[in-house]
C-alpha cells in the first residue's frame, strides 16, 4: 500500500519536472494579476487565511528569524486519532492572531522567507492545472518577466509538495499512541509530539 503510494507520487514528481513553465506563465499573462498590496490573503475578515507550511520553510524561517518552530507554527487540524484519543496530523500551519502573525501594519515581517503559499498566491496548481483562489489582484497587468516568476515558483512549490510527500510516507509509520503529548505531527522529518 505504502510502496503503491510512494510508486505513484514518484510519477507525479516526474510529471510536475516536466512542467513547461513557459506555458503557464502564458496562463498567468491570460489571467492577469497585479498584487494590490492589500495584505487581505493575510487576514481573517476576508475568508479562510490558513497557510500551510513545510518543515523545510519552517527551519529557513527559524534560521532568519531566530524564533524557533513553537513560536509561529501550531499542528493543523485534524480528526485522526489513535486508540488513545491522541490526534495525529500531516500538516503544519502558521499561528494566527485572527490575522497572520507575521502581519505587522500591512506588511509582512517575514517577507523574504515567506512560505510557498504566500509567494504564488492566489495562484496553485492542481494536477497539473492553474487555478486561481479569490484575490482583488487577479486581471490586473503582469510582465513576462514577472510571470515567468510566478511560473517557477508554482512549479517548485509542486516539486515540493511532492518530495515532503514521499518523504513522509517514507518515514510514516502508522498512529501509534505512547507519544510524549497528546497531539502527533507526522511530516518529511518524522513525528513530532506535543
Ligand atoms: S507569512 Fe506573510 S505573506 Fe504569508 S500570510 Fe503571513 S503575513 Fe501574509
Amino acid at each position: 500500500m505504502k510502496e503503491t503510494k510512494i510508486a505513484s507520487l514518484t510519477k507525479a514528481l516526474d510529471k510536475a519536472a516536466s512542467i513547461d513553465e513557459k506555458r503557464l506563465a502564458h496562463e498567468i499573462r491570460a489571467i492577469g494579476f497585479a498584487c494590490r498590496n492589500c495584505a487581505q490573503c493575510c487576514r481573517a475578515e476576508y475568508g479562510d487565511n490558513t497557510v500551510f507550511i513545510f518543515p523545510f520553510e519552517i527551519r529557513r524561517i527559524c534560521e532568519k528569524t531566530g524564533l524557533v518552530r513553537e513560536d509561529f507554527v501550531i499542528p493543523a487540524p485534524s480528526e485522526d486519532r489513535d486508540s488513545e484519543g491522541n490526534i495525529h496530523t500531516f500538516e503544519w500551519v502558521l499561528r494566527k492572531n485572527g490575522d497572520c502573525i507575521f502581519l505587522k501594519k500591512g506588511l509582512c515581517r517575514i517577507y523574504e522567507c515567506r512560505p510557498y503559499i504566500c509567494k504564488t498566491y492566489p495562484f496553485y496548481l492542481m494536477d497539473g492545472r492553474l487555478m486561481a483562489s479569490e484575490c482583488m489582484g487577479l486581471g490586473g497587468a503582469i510582465n513576462y518577466e514577472e510571470s515567468m516568476k510566478l511560473a517557477r515558483l508554482l512549479k517548485e512549490r509542486c516539486i515540493a509538495e511532492i518530495k515532503e510527500s514521499i518523504l513522509l510516507l517514507e518515514k510514516f509509520n502508522g498512529f501509534k499512541p505512547g507519544g510524549k503529548g497528546n497531539i502527533c505531527v507526522h511530516d518529511s522529518d518524522g513525528e513530532h509530539w506535543i
